[in-house]
């Protein structure tokens, strides 16, 4: 898929339609995940409009989104940012398949807090 099939893929999923966004950046302003995320909620609009999902999709912003949709909330304009950070967070995770957890990722992983047994259950999942 190209970067462009991504976008419209981002778009048909989230419901979204970036052309209402009127950049008042209302939605950032009220992220309580702001200093967490490297891309913010107007940015994830605003780069998919013009095409540029890659280093969306690339990025640990989408683990930092809280999905708590004040964004949404806060949108004058029913943009619904929220939505399309999931929908990338999909795709995202759609394009890994099940292989995000190999064998020899397990050691860094572990600590004292850590239950072994949750970490087999993730491979288990995560793993082909
Ligand atoms: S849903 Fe995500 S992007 Fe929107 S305000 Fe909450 S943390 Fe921020
Ligand atoms: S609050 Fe809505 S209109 Fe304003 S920048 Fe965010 S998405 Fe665009």
């Amino acid at each position: 898929m190209t970067e462009r099939d991504y976008c419209e893929e981002a778009l048909l999923l989230s419901g979204v339609h970036p052309e209402k966004c009127m950049k008042c950046g209302k939605c950032s302003g009220a992220c309580p995940s702001y200093d967490e995320m490297e891309y913010h909620p107007h940015q994830f609009v605003d780069m998919i409009a013009k095409g540029q999902i890659k280093k969306l999709m690339e990025s640990e912003s989408l683990y930092h989104c809280l999905s708590c949709f004040v964004c949404v909330e806060r949108c004058p304009r029913n943009v619904m940012p929220a939505n399309l950070v999931e929908a990338v967070r999909t795709l995202r995770e759609r394009s890994i398949g099940n292989d995000r957890l190999k064998p020899d990722d397990v050691a860094a992983l572990l600590d004292e807090e850590t239950p072994g047994q949750l970490l087999m259950a993730a491979f288990r999942k995560y793993s082909k």
